[in-house]
């Protein structure tokens, strides 16, 4: 049965724009008095609501009230919302100028969330990510990606993963999942970071793939994590075992955006630390830079080169890092309105960076833009001009939602 939904008062599609590089808002194509037409699931076309109902009479109408200003549903392509417990305290002694050697000295930074989510059952990580992917679907986020990465230990490790492919499930938002048992050596590993990397690769992503938790792998490259040549080692064999390759780049120094490119990883995120040539690496490859806004925020520190990435033609997309560390606010399009203002980016650039540019982070191809045969999610503003969308800042939050062409939410 084809559905026609409208009249919309804007439909920005974001489709036919380019993957990589600046993008004026000239380029945005927009379709005023729009309508979408949905079959199975999928859109089966755009354009002038009045048009498509004369041409399609048998068509169900969805009938849209009021001033209406229809995009993509974003994807978000950085989380860690697969969690127990949080760190409030780490917070309020960062915010009172305490270093990271003090945090951890108090009992605090990310060895205290891999006890925490260590001590939860992975029937409450499932309500846990339930509710935050609720949370995330109320705010127009429809694709989120999520990593492991508070177990650390085979079995952890793969507690996590089911929960979440469980939570996939159970709700309505597609998760994405991404192993990140490369997070940060644990304290109760004897040996080197090396040989961490080895058991990881021996024991657990067999496991993981074999179980088909995930088809992504993730490393943070960083002093105080993993270094660049056990990193370069565990990524390649990683990717021989069929695995797609994110890292966590450049955050507090540089060199991992380096080997993010050289390995062909889908993204390189974070990226604060990168200088130009770092930017001028990632945008002559295919990799992804992802800016993680939600992390600057959260610990005070300066945000990605966006602009820069962006005019030296790098493909940018911009996610949320929501964890409970670094990045526990969660709020995409609030983070993405900030960014945008303190790096001066274009609107088309901030939707580009939350929609199809972030799906191609995450190697999906089949979401991101409403066009023909691309799933139909989608959300709505109540706005009669999509300006207003970042102007409010994140405060403005969709009035109604479809994932794959069934609403769940309607006119709030
Ligand atoms: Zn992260």
């Amino acid at each position: 049965m084809q559905r026609i939904i409208g009249p919309f008062t804007q439909i920005l599609p974001l489709a036919d724009m380019p993957l990589k590089g600046s993008v004026s808002d000239d380029a945005l194509h927009i379709i005023p008095n729009g309508g979408v037409l949905v079959e199975n699931g999928l859109i089966a076309g755009t354009g002038d609501f009045e048009t498509l109902r004369k041409d399609r009479p048998k068509a169900e109408i969805e009938e849209i009230a009021g001033s209406q200003v229809l995009l993509p549903g974003f994807v978000d392509c950085h989380t860690h919302i697969c969690f127990a417990g949080d760190r409030a305290k780490d917070y309020a002694m960062r915010i009172a100028g305490k270093s990271y050697l003090e945090i951890a000295k108090a009992g605090g930074g990310i060895w205290d969330s891999v006890t925490q989510t260590r001590q939860a059952s992975e029937t409450e990580l499932v309500g846990l990510l339930k509710n935050r992917i609720t949370r995330h679907l109320a705010e127009g986020v429809t694709t989120i990606e999520v990593k492991s990465g508070y177990g650390l230990n085979v079995e952890q490790e793969l507690k996590q993963l089911r929960a979440v492919k469980q939570a996939d499930q159970l709700s309505r938002a597609d998760l994405v999942p991404t192993c990140l048992a490369a997070h940060i050596k644990p304290k109760d590993f004897t040996g080197p970071a090396s040989a961490y990397l080895e058991y990881i690769l021996n024991d657990l992503l067999p496991k993981v793939k074999n179980e088909g938790l995930a088809r992504r792998i993730d490393i943070f490259i960083e002093d105080s994590a993993f270094n660049i040549d056990d990193a370069g080692h565990y990524l390649r064999a990683a990717k021989q075992m069929g695995f797609d390759i994110t890292v966590h780049a450049d955050q507090f120094t540089t060199g991992g955006s380096s080997v993010a490119v050289e390995v062909g990883a889908a993204s390189a995120d974070h990226l604060e630390a990168s200088t130009d040539k770092e930017i001028k690496g990632l945008a002559a490859s295919d990799t992804v830079a992802v800016a993680l806004p939600g992390a600057s925020l959260g610990l005070g520190i300066g945000f990605a080169p966006a602009r820069k990435l962006l005019d030296a033609g790098a493909c940018l997309a911009i996610a949320s890092d929501w964890n409970p560390g670094s990045a526990p606010m969660g709020d995409l399009l609030l983070q993405a309105s900030v960014l945008g203002a303190y790096e001066k980016l274009t609107t088309a650039e901030t939707f580009a960076g939350l929609t199809y540019r972030a799906a191609k982070a995450l190697n999906l191809i089949d979401r991101g833009s409403l066009q023909k045969g691309m799933l139909a999610d989608m959300q709505a503003y109540s706005c009669a001009d999509y300006r207003e969308i970042l102007y409010n800042q994140g405060k403005l939050k969709p009035a109604r939602l479809w994932k794959n062409g069934s609403q769940l939410i309607t006119d709030r």
